[in-house]
């Protein structure tokens, strides 16, 4: 009696000797044509792919595709089948690659959802909602000093949302730290941090930024 992981390694063996063959007999695209109706090559919807993506070079078909994985090392093919499913059925992006074996993937997927369900996983999106929440009123002590220590959050998706509220504020005394934020190049250009530096300065100060 074999035993689950007695069966699935032969199974990655068959198919890693299916995709060998698979190379040696495909020099060129134009090969796989011809061999399209075998197992380990699957014609590509060339026309769904090009609607889905803006890309050059996308495929006119899949071939099983050998890889280790990136977690256990192990030898895994990602087989055509399951690409096609990926690229025309999931629509992922062309770019994205099988990195981990089937058992990695299963492991990760089960450590993800025990992280998120996990007391305090979600606290950052969980000061996010508030800072949302905090309205245009004249803040009391509290808020005033939860919306500083956001201020200086090492998580840029939070600052953004803190400097908001300093935008719904519109205090003088925060006009000169706003346009701080708004010129820091060393955010780089494209910061959200930055942008919403500028929108929150504008917002309090009706001064055009760019
Ligand atoms: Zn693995």
């Amino acid at each position: 009696m074999k035993s689950n992981k007695q069966r699935r390694a032969e199974i990655v063996a068959r198919r890693l000797a299916r995709a060998d063959r698979l190379r040696v007999q495909m020099k060129t695209p134009q090969d796989a044509r011809g061999f399209a109706v075998q197992p380990g090559c699957v014609p590509a919807d060339t026309v769904l792919l090009a609607r889905l993506n803006n890309s050059y070079g996308l495929p006119s078909f899949y071939l099983d595709r050998p890889f280790t994985c990136r977690d256990c090392g192990a030898q895994a093919v990602w087989t055509a089948k399951q690409q096609k499913w990926w690229y025309e059925v999931v629509r992922a992006h062309i770019d994205s690659r099988a990195v981990r074996c089937l058992p990695c993937r299963r492991a990760r997927r089960t450590a993800l959802a025990a992280s998120r369900a996990a007391p305090g996983a979600n606290r950052l999106g969980d000061e996010v909602a508030w800072l949302r929440a905090v309205s245009a009123a004249p803040p009391d002590a509290q808020t005033e000093a939860r919306v500083e220590a956001a201020l200086r959050s090492k998580w840029d998706g939070v600052r953004k949302v803190a400097i908001e509220v300093l935008g719904r504020w519109r205090r003088p005394a925060d006009l000169p730290r706003l346009r701080e934020w708004a010129h820091d190049e060393s955010l780089g250009r494209w910061s959200a941090v930055r942008r919403a530096a500028a929108e929150a300065l504008a917002a309090a100060s009706n001064e055009k930024t760019t």
